[in-house]
């Protein structure tokens, strides 16, 4: 049994263009995806996984439209700060901060844990995808990819981290100064979104 027949839509729960350009790229005619409808509210992502976010998502966007619905939560885990960022990616500097404080703030603390070998600088970015129907029956897949932390910013493509992150998977560049069908040819966000595929 398929877990959703050919042409069931799915609502996307992302309304950030870019990501939701590059969602509907990977996935193809696999999921009939829906825009998320611009008048349900920004949901509170409190969870303490990025699983559980994801989940947060999916559930708040099936209960307002009706359909199914795909969520997906992402962040940056780095080993030699107990895993942080994690869930706190996106606000690690505060509510607010842009991408640049964030990786000002990382580099850092990196420097105060005295992580300064690209040994003590492995981290990784981990995506998870909640696939959730209206009866409540899920599909959850996840990506991950393995990198270290670059000691100063390097690139200008991307987003958040993606200047200091270099990809154990690649040639020594940053995500940043990688383009985007290089990027999530390795990235966990293509990774998460073709194990779903694969999985449909
Ligand atoms: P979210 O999945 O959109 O909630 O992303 C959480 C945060 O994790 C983002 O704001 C970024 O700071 C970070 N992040 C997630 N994926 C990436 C990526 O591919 N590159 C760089 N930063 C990322």
């Amino acid at each position: 049994m398929t877990f959703l027949p050919p042409g069931t839509p799915v609502v996307l729960a992302s309304a950030n263009p870019k990501k939701a350009g590059e969602i509907a790229e990977i996935l193809g005619d696999a999921v009939a995806l829906v825009p998320r409808p611009p008048e349900v509210p920004d949901v509170v992502e409190d969870a303490d996984t990025f699983e559980g976010n994801a989940r947060l998502k999916a559930v708040a966007l099936v209960e307002a439209t009706g359909l199914a619905a795909l969520a997906d939560d992402s962040g940056l885990q780095v080993d030699a700060l107990g895993g942080e960022p994690g869930v706190f990616s996106a606000r690690y500097a505060g509510e607010g901060a842009s991408d640049a404080d964030n990786v000002t703030k990382l580099l850092a603390a990196l420097k105060a844990a005295g992580a300064i070998e690209p040994a003590a600088r492995t981290a990784r970015f981990r995506a998870v995808l909640v696939l959730r129907r209206p009866d409540g029956a899920e599909v959850v897949t996840e990506g991950v990819v393995e990198g270290t932390i670059a000691p100063t910013p390097r690139g200008g493509g991307g987003f958040g981290y993606d200047p200091v992150f270099v990809p154990d998977d690649g040639d020594g560049r940053t995500f940043a100064e990688m383009d985007s069908a290089a990027k999530h040819a390795i990235s966990h966000r293509g990774r998460s979104l073709r194990a779903l595929v694969d999985l449909l």
